[in-house]
Protein backbone atom coordinates (compact mmCIF):
# COMPACT_ATOMS: atom_id res chain seq x y z
CA UNK A 1 0.00 0.00 0.00
CA UNK A 2 1.29 3.37 -0.94
CA UNK A 3 2.31 5.68 2.22
CA UNK A 4 0.06 8.71 2.28
CA UNK A 5 0.77 12.35 3.34
CA UNK A 6 -1.83 14.30 4.62
CA UNK A 7 -1.72 18.21 4.67
CA UNK A 8 -4.60 19.91 7.01
CA UNK A 9 -6.08 23.57 8.36
CA UNK A 10 -3.89 24.33 11.02
CA UNK A 11 -7.05 26.42 12.20
CA UNK A 12 -9.24 23.20 12.26
CA UNK A 13 -7.53 20.28 11.36
CA UNK A 14 -9.43 19.95 8.39
CA UNK A 15 -7.94 17.57 5.76
CA UNK A 16 -6.81 20.07 2.50
CA UNK A 17 -4.96 17.29 0.31
CA UNK A 18 -3.19 14.04 0.53
CA UNK A 19 0.04 12.95 -1.49
CA UNK A 20 2.03 9.74 -2.08
CA UNK A 21 4.70 9.82 0.08
CA UNK A 22 7.38 9.46 -2.52
CA UNK A 23 9.66 6.73 -2.70
CA UNK A 24 13.91 7.19 -3.16
CA UNK A 25 13.08 5.09 -6.65
CA UNK A 26 10.12 7.96 -7.51
CA UNK A 27 12.55 10.66 -6.91
CA UNK A 28 15.29 9.39 -8.51
CA UNK A 29 12.66 9.06 -11.62
CA UNK A 30 11.92 12.97 -11.52
CA UNK A 31 15.31 14.04 -11.00
CA UNK A 32 16.21 11.37 -14.18
CA UNK A 33 13.33 13.33 -16.05
CA UNK A 34 14.35 16.70 -14.81
CA UNK A 35 17.60 15.51 -16.54
CA UNK A 36 16.28 15.25 -19.90
CA UNK A 37 14.28 18.67 -19.89
CA UNK A 38 17.83 20.46 -18.83
CA UNK A 39 18.88 20.26 -22.62
CA UNK A 40 15.90 22.19 -23.47
CA UNK A 41 15.55 24.69 -20.86
CA UNK A 42 19.26 25.55 -21.46
CA UNK A 43 18.87 25.69 -25.07
CA UNK A 44 16.17 28.20 -24.67
CA UNK A 45 18.43 30.90 -23.52
CA UNK A 46 18.35 33.99 -21.55
CA UNK A 47 15.42 35.71 -23.95
CA UNK A 48 13.35 32.28 -24.19
CA UNK A 49 13.86 31.47 -20.25
CA UNK A 50 12.69 35.17 -19.04
CA UNK A 51 9.78 34.85 -21.30
CA UNK A 52 9.07 31.42 -19.80
CA UNK A 53 9.40 32.80 -16.35
CA UNK A 54 7.39 35.90 -16.96
CA UNK A 55 4.59 33.85 -18.44
CA UNK A 56 4.60 32.11 -14.87
CA UNK A 57 4.52 35.27 -13.01
CA UNK A 58 1.87 36.46 -15.16
CA UNK A 59 -0.49 33.22 -14.77
CA UNK A 60 0.35 33.17 -10.88
CA UNK A 61 -0.63 36.83 -10.73
CA UNK A 62 -4.05 36.00 -12.74
CA UNK A 63 -4.89 33.56 -10.74
CA UNK A 64 -3.52 34.69 -7.42
CA UNK A 65 -6.68 34.75 -5.39
CA UNK A 66 -7.24 31.01 -6.01
CA UNK A 67 -3.81 30.20 -4.44
CA UNK A 68 -4.01 33.11 -1.53
CA UNK A 69 -6.96 30.88 -0.49
CA UNK A 70 -4.94 27.62 -0.28
CA UNK A 71 -2.12 29.41 1.43
CA UNK A 72 -4.59 30.60 3.89
CA UNK A 73 -5.91 26.96 3.94
CA UNK A 74 -2.99 24.87 4.70
CA UNK A 75 -0.26 27.20 6.14
CA UNK A 76 -2.89 29.18 8.54
CA UNK A 77 -1.57 32.84 7.43
CA UNK A 78 -3.81 35.68 7.01
CA UNK A 79 -5.49 36.26 3.20
CA UNK A 80 -3.73 39.70 3.49
CA UNK A 81 -0.46 38.06 4.36
CA UNK A 82 -0.86 35.36 1.96
CA UNK A 83 -0.86 37.82 -0.70
CA UNK A 84 1.62 39.88 0.45
CA UNK A 85 4.07 37.21 0.57
CA UNK A 86 2.67 36.31 -2.94
CA UNK A 87 3.38 39.71 -4.49
CA UNK A 88 6.92 39.30 -3.18
CA UNK A 89 7.44 36.58 -4.47
CA UNK A 90 6.25 37.44 -7.72
CA UNK A 91 8.94 40.77 -7.69
CA UNK A 92 11.17 38.22 -7.55
CA UNK A 93 10.55 35.79 -10.52
CA UNK A 94 10.21 39.06 -12.29
CA UNK A 95 13.61 40.59 -11.01
CA UNK A 96 15.52 36.81 -12.21
CA UNK A 97 14.06 36.49 -15.67
CA UNK A 98 15.01 40.13 -16.40
CA UNK A 99 18.05 40.46 -15.09
CA UNK A 100 19.59 36.89 -15.26
CA UNK A 101 21.34 37.81 -18.95
CA UNK A 102 22.86 40.33 -17.85
CA UNK A 103 24.37 38.94 -14.74
CA UNK A 104 25.53 36.07 -16.47
CA UNK A 105 27.04 36.89 -19.44
CA UNK A 106 30.09 36.17 -20.32
CA UNK A 107 33.07 38.57 -19.04
CA UNK A 108 36.25 39.15 -20.72
CA UNK A 109 39.05 38.62 -18.24
CA UNK A 110 42.59 40.30 -18.38
CA UNK A 111 44.92 37.44 -19.89
CA UNK A 112 48.16 39.17 -17.84
CA UNK A 113 51.52 39.62 -19.95
CA UNK A 114 52.95 36.18 -19.80
CA UNK A 115 49.95 34.91 -22.15
CA UNK A 116 49.48 38.56 -23.70
CA UNK A 117 48.53 36.45 -26.73
CA UNK A 118 45.18 35.03 -25.46
CA UNK A 119 41.76 36.00 -25.10
CA UNK A 120 40.10 34.97 -21.39
CA UNK A 121 36.46 35.05 -20.54
CA UNK A 122 34.16 33.58 -17.87
CA UNK A 123 31.50 31.68 -18.54
CA UNK A 124 28.57 31.16 -16.23
CA UNK A 125 26.90 27.59 -16.46
CA UNK A 126 23.69 26.12 -15.42
CA UNK A 127 24.45 23.23 -12.86
CA UNK A 128 22.18 21.24 -14.68
CA UNK A 129 19.59 19.63 -12.13
CA UNK A 130 19.05 21.52 -8.64
CA UNK A 131 17.37 20.31 -5.66
CA UNK A 132 15.02 22.19 -3.23
CA UNK A 133 13.94 21.49 -0.01
CA UNK A 134 11.59 24.33 1.10
CA UNK A 135 9.60 25.46 4.74
CA UNK A 136 6.41 25.59 5.88
CA UNK A 137 6.47 29.49 7.19
CA UNK A 138 6.24 31.08 3.64
CA UNK A 139 5.55 28.36 1.37
CA UNK A 140 5.90 30.45 -1.59
CA UNK A 141 8.45 33.10 -1.15
CA UNK A 142 10.86 31.33 0.67
CA UNK A 143 11.02 28.29 -1.47
CA UNK A 144 10.43 30.64 -4.50
CA UNK A 145 13.81 32.37 -3.57
CA UNK A 146 15.94 29.18 -4.59
CA UNK A 147 13.71 27.84 -7.40
CA UNK A 148 13.27 30.97 -9.42
CA UNK A 149 16.94 31.94 -10.01
CA UNK A 150 18.00 28.30 -10.56
CA UNK A 151 15.38 28.23 -13.26
CA UNK A 152 16.49 31.89 -14.32
CA UNK A 153 20.31 30.74 -14.25
CA UNK A 154 18.97 27.74 -16.46
CA UNK A 155 18.94 25.07 -14.06
CA UNK A 156 15.60 22.59 -14.09
CA UNK A 157 14.39 21.90 -10.35
CA UNK A 158 13.29 19.56 -8.49
CA UNK A 159 11.31 21.08 -5.44
CA UNK A 160 10.53 18.88 -2.36
CA UNK A 161 7.70 21.14 0.09
CA UNK A 162 7.49 20.55 3.82
CA UNK A 163 4.85 18.03 4.90
CA UNK A 164 2.79 20.93 6.44
CA UNK A 165 2.42 23.12 2.79
CA UNK A 166 2.36 20.49 -0.07
CA UNK A 167 -0.64 21.64 -2.31
CA UNK A 168 0.92 24.94 -2.04
CA UNK A 169 3.45 23.63 -3.41
CA UNK A 170 1.70 21.56 -5.98
CA UNK A 171 -0.25 25.00 -7.07
CA UNK A 172 2.88 26.77 -7.57
CA UNK A 173 4.48 23.81 -9.19
CA UNK A 174 1.22 23.37 -11.94
CA UNK A 175 0.99 26.94 -12.41
CA UNK A 176 4.69 26.64 -14.00
CA UNK A 177 3.36 23.88 -16.66
CA UNK A 178 0.07 25.89 -17.18
CA UNK A 179 1.59 28.83 -18.43
CA UNK A 180 4.39 27.03 -20.15
CA UNK A 181 2.12 24.18 -22.33
CA UNK A 182 4.93 23.70 -24.93
CA UNK A 183 7.66 23.40 -22.34
CA UNK A 184 8.30 19.33 -21.89
CA UNK A 185 8.23 18.14 -18.27
CA UNK A 186 10.31 18.07 -15.95
CA UNK A 187 11.49 21.68 -16.34
CA UNK A 188 10.02 22.27 -12.70
CA UNK A 189 8.72 19.63 -10.93
CA UNK A 190 7.67 18.30 -7.07
CA UNK A 191 8.31 15.58 -4.94
CA UNK A 192 6.06 14.86 -2.03
CA UNK A 193 6.44 13.53 1.58
CA UNK A 194 8.90 13.49 4.63
CA UNK A 195 12.12 13.74 5.55
CA UNK A 196 13.60 10.50 3.61
CA UNK A 197 12.05 11.64 0.41
CA UNK A 198 14.36 15.02 1.07
CA UNK A 199 17.13 12.81 2.11
CA UNK A 200 16.57 10.84 -1.09
CA UNK A 201 16.34 14.30 -3.05
CA UNK A 202 20.21 15.01 -1.89
CA UNK A 203 20.89 10.98 -3.05
CA UNK A 204 19.14 11.51 -6.24
CA UNK A 205 21.82 12.58 -8.57
CA UNK A 206 20.62 16.36 -8.64
CA UNK A 207 23.91 18.84 -9.29
CA UNK A 208 23.11 21.23 -6.27
CA UNK A 209 20.75 21.13 -3.69
CA UNK A 210 19.31 24.39 -1.88
CA UNK A 211 17.81 23.86 1.39
CA UNK A 212 15.86 26.36 3.88
CA UNK A 213 14.74 25.09 7.32
CA UNK A 214 16.33 24.21 10.63
CA UNK A 215 20.25 23.94 11.23
CA UNK A 216 19.83 20.31 12.84
CA UNK A 217 18.14 19.29 9.76
CA UNK A 218 20.26 21.43 7.28
CA UNK A 219 23.63 19.23 8.93
CA UNK A 220 21.76 15.94 7.87
CA UNK A 221 21.38 17.29 4.23
CA UNK A 222 24.48 18.22 4.26
CA UNK A 223 25.37 14.67 5.14
CA UNK A 224 23.70 13.40 2.67
CA UNK A 225 25.02 15.76 -0.05
CA UNK A 226 28.46 15.31 0.56
CA UNK A 227 28.46 11.06 0.09
CA UNK A 228 28.11 12.34 -3.59
CA UNK A 229 30.34 15.64 -3.11
CA UNK A 230 26.75 17.58 -4.22
CA UNK A 231 27.28 21.40 -3.54
CA UNK A 232 24.35 22.94 -1.08
CA UNK A 233 23.13 26.33 -0.47
CA UNK A 234 21.72 26.56 3.39
CA UNK A 235 19.26 28.98 4.33
CA UNK A 236 18.62 28.06 7.79
CA UNK A 237 17.55 29.52 11.26
CA UNK A 238 17.82 33.08 12.71
CA UNK A 239 18.06 34.68 16.31
CA UNK A 240 17.84 38.18 14.95
CA UNK A 241 17.94 41.57 16.82
CA UNK A 242 17.22 44.97 16.82
CA UNK A 243 18.68 47.78 18.68
CA UNK A 244 17.27 50.72 19.79
CA UNK A 245 19.04 53.91 20.70
CA UNK A 246 18.66 56.56 22.66
CA UNK A 247 18.00 58.61 19.94
CA UNK A 248 15.91 56.85 18.08
CA UNK A 249 12.65 57.36 16.58
CA UNK A 250 10.57 55.36 19.29
CA UNK A 251 7.27 55.25 17.98
CA UNK A 252 8.51 53.79 14.08
CA UNK A 253 10.56 51.72 16.01
CA UNK A 254 7.91 50.21 18.38
CA UNK A 255 5.83 49.76 15.04
CA UNK A 256 8.34 47.99 12.91
CA UNK A 257 9.27 45.80 16.10
CA UNK A 258 6.16 44.57 16.80
CA UNK A 259 5.37 43.33 12.93
CA UNK A 260 9.00 42.05 12.78
CA UNK A 261 8.41 39.92 15.87
CA UNK A 262 4.88 39.27 15.89
CA UNK A 263 3.93 38.65 12.06
CA UNK A 264 3.44 35.56 10.76
CA UNK A 265 2.92 34.20 14.09
CA UNK A 266 6.21 35.10 14.48
CA UNK A 267 7.57 32.00 12.34
CA UNK A 268 9.94 34.19 10.36
CA UNK A 269 13.65 33.13 10.04
CA UNK A 270 14.17 37.30 9.45
CA UNK A 271 11.79 37.87 12.01
CA UNK A 272 12.92 39.62 15.15
CA UNK A 273 13.32 37.50 18.53
CA UNK A 274 15.16 40.29 20.66
CA UNK A 275 15.19 43.99 21.21
CA UNK A 276 18.10 45.34 22.50
CA UNK A 277 17.04 48.88 24.54
CA UNK A 278 19.20 52.45 26.00
CA UNK A 279 18.20 52.64 29.57
CA UNK A 280 16.76 56.33 28.88
CA UNK A 281 14.41 55.59 26.56
CA UNK A 282 13.37 51.49 27.90
CA UNK A 283 10.35 52.89 29.76
CA UNK A 284 8.96 55.16 26.70
CA UNK A 285 10.12 52.74 24.11
CA UNK A 286 8.33 49.76 26.17
CA UNK A 287 4.68 51.68 26.24
CA UNK A 288 5.01 52.70 22.75
CA UNK A 289 5.51 48.82 22.18
CA UNK A 290 3.40 47.55 24.62
CA UNK A 291 0.61 50.12 23.15
CA UNK A 292 0.92 48.59 19.57
CA UNK A 293 1.19 44.46 20.76
CA UNK A 294 -2.28 44.86 22.57
CA UNK A 295 -3.88 45.65 19.55
CA UNK A 296 -2.84 42.79 17.93
CA UNK A 297 -5.05 39.12 17.82
CA UNK A 298 -3.92 36.15 16.30
CA UNK A 299 -7.13 34.25 14.78
CA UNK A 300 -8.30 33.16 11.45
CA UNK A 301 -11.04 35.33 10.92
CA UNK A 302 -10.59 38.55 8.35
CA UNK A 303 -9.46 40.82 10.84
CA UNK A 304 -6.89 38.50 12.86
CA UNK A 305 -3.12 39.92 13.00
CA UNK A 306 -2.08 36.37 12.49
CA UNK A 307 -2.97 32.92 12.12
CA UNK A 308 -2.29 29.35 14.12
CA UNK A 309 1.01 27.73 14.62
CA UNK A 310 1.45 26.21 11.24
CA UNK A 311 3.73 23.20 12.93
CA UNK A 312 2.14 22.55 16.25
CA UNK A 313 4.89 20.77 17.55
CA UNK A 314 6.24 24.96 17.34
CA UNK A 315 4.07 25.62 20.34
CA UNK A 316 6.29 23.32 22.73
CA UNK A 317 9.00 25.17 21.89
CA UNK A 318 7.37 28.78 22.31
CA UNK A 319 5.81 27.16 25.51
CA UNK A 320 9.40 25.89 26.92
CA UNK A 321 11.42 29.23 25.90
CA UNK A 322 8.70 31.82 27.53
CA UNK A 323 8.72 29.51 30.77
CA UNK A 324 12.64 29.48 30.90
CA UNK A 325 12.83 33.26 30.41
CA UNK A 326 10.25 34.00 33.29
CA UNK A 327 11.70 31.02 35.19
CA UNK A 328 14.91 32.61 35.16
CA UNK A 329 13.74 36.41 36.55
CA UNK A 330 12.28 37.75 32.92
CA UNK A 331 9.08 39.88 33.14
CA UNK A 332 5.99 39.84 31.28
CA UNK A 333 5.03 42.92 30.36
CA UNK A 334 2.42 41.71 27.53
CA UNK A 335 0.86 38.02 27.88
CA UNK A 336 2.86 35.25 29.74
CA UNK A 337 2.92 31.49 30.03
CA UNK A 338 -1.42 31.92 29.66
CA UNK A 339 -0.81 33.28 26.28
CA UNK A 340 -0.23 29.64 24.96
CA UNK A 341 -3.02 28.17 23.44
CA UNK A 342 -3.38 25.06 21.36
CA UNK A 343 -3.51 26.46 18.27
CA UNK A 344 -3.13 29.87 18.49
CA UNK A 345 -0.09 31.98 20.79
CA UNK A 346 -1.32 35.41 21.86
CA UNK A 347 2.03 38.22 21.85
CA UNK A 348 4.09 37.91 24.54
CA UNK A 349 6.77 40.56 25.51
CA UNK A 350 9.26 38.95 27.85
CA UNK A 351 11.17 42.23 29.73
CA UNK A 352 14.98 41.26 30.88
CA UNK A 353 15.21 37.44 30.49
CA UNK A 354 19.02 35.93 31.27
CA UNK A 355 20.98 36.47 28.47
CA UNK A 356 21.74 32.37 28.83
CA UNK A 357 18.01 31.42 28.48
CA UNK A 358 16.63 29.57 25.49
CA UNK A 359 14.23 32.47 24.99
CA UNK A 360 17.53 34.25 23.76
CA UNK A 361 19.94 32.03 22.67
CA UNK A 362 17.65 29.35 20.76
CA UNK A 363 15.27 30.17 17.55
CA UNK A 364 11.86 30.89 18.85
CA UNK A 365 9.83 30.81 16.07
CA UNK A 366 7.09 32.29 17.77
CA UNK A 367 4.95 35.30 18.29
CA UNK A 368 7.26 36.57 21.17
CA UNK A 369 10.01 38.32 21.51
CA UNK A 370 12.59 40.00 24.51
CA UNK A 371 13.29 43.09 25.74
CA UNK A 372 16.94 43.92 27.28
CA UNK A 373 17.81 46.60 28.65
CA UNK A 374 21.28 47.53 28.08
CA UNK A 375 23.78 50.71 29.07
CA UNK A 376 25.66 51.61 25.93
CA UNK A 377 25.25 51.13 22.25
CA UNK A 378 28.27 49.18 22.84
CA UNK A 379 26.65 46.90 25.23
CA UNK A 380 23.82 46.13 23.07
CA UNK A 381 26.07 45.24 20.12
CA UNK A 382 27.78 43.32 21.98
CA UNK A 383 24.98 41.51 22.97
CA UNK A 384 23.75 41.24 19.63
CA UNK A 385 26.06 39.88 17.84
CA UNK A 386 26.74 37.22 20.87
CA UNK A 387 24.87 34.59 19.17
CA UNK A 388 25.73 31.28 17.12
CA UNK A 389 23.00 32.91 14.28
CA UNK A 390 24.36 35.20 12.14
CA UNK A 391 20.97 36.03 9.50
CA UNK A 392 19.72 39.56 9.98
CA UNK A 393 19.41 42.48 12.32
CA UNK A 394 17.98 45.28 12.44
CA UNK A 395 18.48 49.11 13.92
CA UNK A 396 16.77 52.11 15.23
CA UNK A 397 18.81 55.19 15.66
CA UNK A 398 18.95 59.03 14.02
CA UNK A 399 22.96 59.21 14.52
CA UNK A 400 24.66 56.12 15.16
CA UNK A 401 22.89 53.66 12.45
CA UNK A 402 25.77 53.28 10.13
CA UNK A 403 28.57 53.31 13.38
CA UNK A 404 26.05 50.09 14.87
CA UNK A 405 25.96 48.72 11.13
CA UNK A 406 29.42 48.56 10.54
CA UNK A 407 29.68 46.21 13.70
CA UNK A 408 26.57 43.84 13.67
CA UNK A 409 28.04 40.74 12.04
CA UNK A 410 24.90 39.53 10.67
CA UNK A 411 24.46 39.28 7.07
CA UNK A 412 21.50 41.55 6.26
CA UNK A 413 20.74 45.04 8.04
CA UNK A 414 17.78 46.87 8.18
CA UNK A 415 18.15 50.93 9.65
CA UNK A 416 15.01 52.24 10.82
CA UNK A 417 12.74 49.39 9.51
CA UNK A 418 12.65 45.40 9.78
CA UNK A 419 12.82 42.78 6.78
CA UNK A 420 12.93 45.30 3.93
CA UNK A 421 15.90 43.45 2.18
CA UNK A 422 13.79 40.20 1.68
CA UNK A 423 11.83 42.14 -0.55
CA UNK A 424 14.22 44.02 -2.36
CA UNK A 425 14.87 41.22 -5.49
CA UNK A 426 17.98 43.21 -6.18
CA UNK A 427 19.59 42.50 -2.79
CA UNK A 428 21.01 39.09 -1.75
CA UNK A 429 19.99 36.77 1.25
CA UNK A 430 21.87 34.16 3.35
CA UNK A 431 23.74 33.39 6.38
CA UNK A 432 26.61 32.78 8.15
CA UNK A 433 27.20 30.75 11.52
CA UNK A 434 24.77 28.33 12.83
CA UNK A 435 21.96 30.24 9.50
CA UNK A 436 24.12 29.10 7.11
CA UNK A 437 26.03 30.16 3.98
CA UNK A 438 25.50 30.96 0.29
CA UNK A 439 23.03 33.33 -1.21
CA UNK A 440 19.39 33.33 -2.97
CA UNK A 441 17.99 36.45 -4.17
CA UNK A 442 20.07 38.75 -6.42
CA UNK A 443 22.81 38.95 -9.04
CA UNK A 444 24.71 36.96 -6.10
CA UNK A 445 21.48 34.63 -5.98
CA UNK A 446 22.04 34.10 -9.77
CA UNK A 447 25.94 33.43 -9.49
CA UNK A 448 25.05 30.78 -6.70
CA UNK A 449 23.49 28.70 -9.14
CA UNK A 450 25.80 28.63 -11.58
CA UNK A 451 29.43 26.92 -12.04
CA UNK A 452 32.19 29.50 -13.35
CA UNK A 453 34.21 28.00 -16.49
CA UNK A 454 37.16 29.85 -17.41
CA UNK A 455 38.09 29.81 -21.41
CA UNK A 456 41.14 30.79 -22.48
CA UNK A 457 41.84 30.89 -26.03
CA UNK A 458 45.10 31.78 -28.12
CA UNK A 459 44.97 34.45 -30.56
CA UNK A 460 48.69 33.79 -32.42
CA UNK A 461 51.41 31.98 -31.05
CA UNK A 462 53.95 34.40 -28.80
CA UNK A 463 57.42 34.96 -29.20
CA UNK A 464 58.02 33.69 -25.71
CA UNK A 465 56.57 30.58 -25.24
CA UNK A 466 57.15 28.96 -21.96
CA UNK A 467 54.11 26.13 -22.55
CA UNK A 468 55.90 23.60 -24.85
CA UNK A 469 59.14 21.17 -24.06
CA UNK A 470 60.74 22.85 -26.66
CA UNK A 471 61.41 26.48 -25.22
CA UNK A 472 64.58 28.23 -26.75
CA UNK A 473 67.37 28.44 -24.81
CA UNK A 474 67.05 32.31 -24.68
CA UNK A 475 63.63 32.04 -23.37
CA UNK A 476 65.08 30.12 -20.61
CA UNK A 477 68.05 32.57 -19.58
CA UNK A 478 65.08 34.94 -19.89
CA UNK A 479 63.21 34.04 -17.22
CA UNK A 480 64.82 34.34 -13.73
CA UNK A 481 65.52 37.90 -15.18
CA UNK A 482 61.84 38.51 -15.74
CA UNK A 483 60.60 36.91 -12.14
CA UNK A 484 62.75 40.10 -10.69
CA UNK A 485 61.83 42.49 -13.17
CA UNK A 486 58.41 41.98 -12.88
CA UNK A 487 57.92 40.89 -9.03
CA UNK A 488 61.08 42.32 -7.14
CA UNK A 489 60.52 45.85 -8.18
P1 LIG B 1 13.15 21.23 9.11
O1 LIG B 1 14.46 21.91 8.96
O2 LIG B 1 13.11 19.95 9.85
O3 LIG B 1 12.49 20.96 7.66
C1 LIG B 1 12.71 21.77 6.52
C2 LIG B 1 12.54 20.91 5.28
O4 LIG B 1 13.49 19.83 5.30
C3 LIG B 1 11.18 20.26 5.17
O5 LIG B 1 10.79 20.20 3.81
C4 LIG B 1 11.44 18.88 5.70
O6 LIG B 1 10.51 17.93 5.27
C5 LIG B 1 12.80 18.58 5.14
N1 LIG B 1 13.53 17.53 5.84
C6 LIG B 1 13.36 17.07 7.10
N2 LIG B 1 14.27 16.10 7.39
C7 LIG B 1 15.04 15.95 6.28
C8 LIG B 1 16.15 15.13 5.94
N3 LIG B 1 16.67 14.25 6.80
N4 LIG B 1 16.70 15.25 4.72
C9 LIG B 1 16.20 16.13 3.83
N5 LIG B 1 15.14 16.94 4.07
C10 LIG B 1 14.56 16.86 5.30
O7 LIG B 1 12.21 22.29 9.73
P2 LIG B 1 10.86 22.07 10.50
O8 LIG B 1 9.79 22.32 9.52
O9 LIG B 1 10.80 20.77 11.25
O10 LIG B 1 10.98 23.25 11.55
C11 LIG B 1 11.88 23.10 12.64
C12 LIG B 1 12.55 24.39 12.97
O11 LIG B 1 13.24 24.90 11.85
C13 LIG B 1 11.60 25.52 13.35
O12 LIG B 1 11.36 25.42 14.70
C14 LIG B 1 12.36 26.75 13.00
O13 LIG B 1 13.16 27.10 14.09
C15 LIG B 1 13.27 26.30 11.86
N6 LIG B 1 12.79 26.74 10.55
C16 LIG B 1 13.49 27.69 9.89
C17 LIG B 1 13.05 28.14 8.68
C18 LIG B 1 13.78 29.19 7.92
O14 LIG B 1 13.14 29.91 7.17
N7 LIG B 1 15.08 29.29 8.03
C19 LIG B 1 11.84 27.63 8.06
C20 LIG B 1 11.20 26.58 8.80
C21 LIG B 1 11.68 26.16 10.01
P3 LIG B 1 9.23 17.61 6.19
O15 LIG B 1 8.58 18.90 6.53
O16 LIG B 1 8.44 16.77 5.28
O17 LIG B 1 9.80 16.90 7.41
Amino acid sequence: MTHQLVSTDPATDEVVATFDVQTAEEVNTIVARAREASPWWRDQGYDGRRDALLRWKRHLAKHSEDLVQLMHRENGKPLTDARLELMLALEHIAWVAKHAGKVLRPEKRRPGVLLANFTARVENLPYGVVGVIGPWNYPIFTPNGSIATALAAGNTVVFKPSEYTPAIAQWYVDAFAAANPDAPDGVLSLVTGFGETGAALCRAGVDKLAFTGSAPTGRKVMAACAESLVPVVMELGGKDAAIVAADADLARAADAIAFGAMGNSGQTCVGIERVYVERPVRDAFLEELTERVRTIRPGSDKSASYGPMTMPSQIEIVRRHVDDALTGGGIAVVGGRESIGDRYIEPVVILDPPHTSSAVQEETFGPTVTVTTVESLDEAVKLANDTPFGLAGAVFSRGHAEEIVDRLETSQVSVNSVLGFAGMAALPLGGRGESGFGRIHGPEGLREFTRPRAVATQRFPAPINLLTFGRKAWVVRLLPRLIRWVHAR
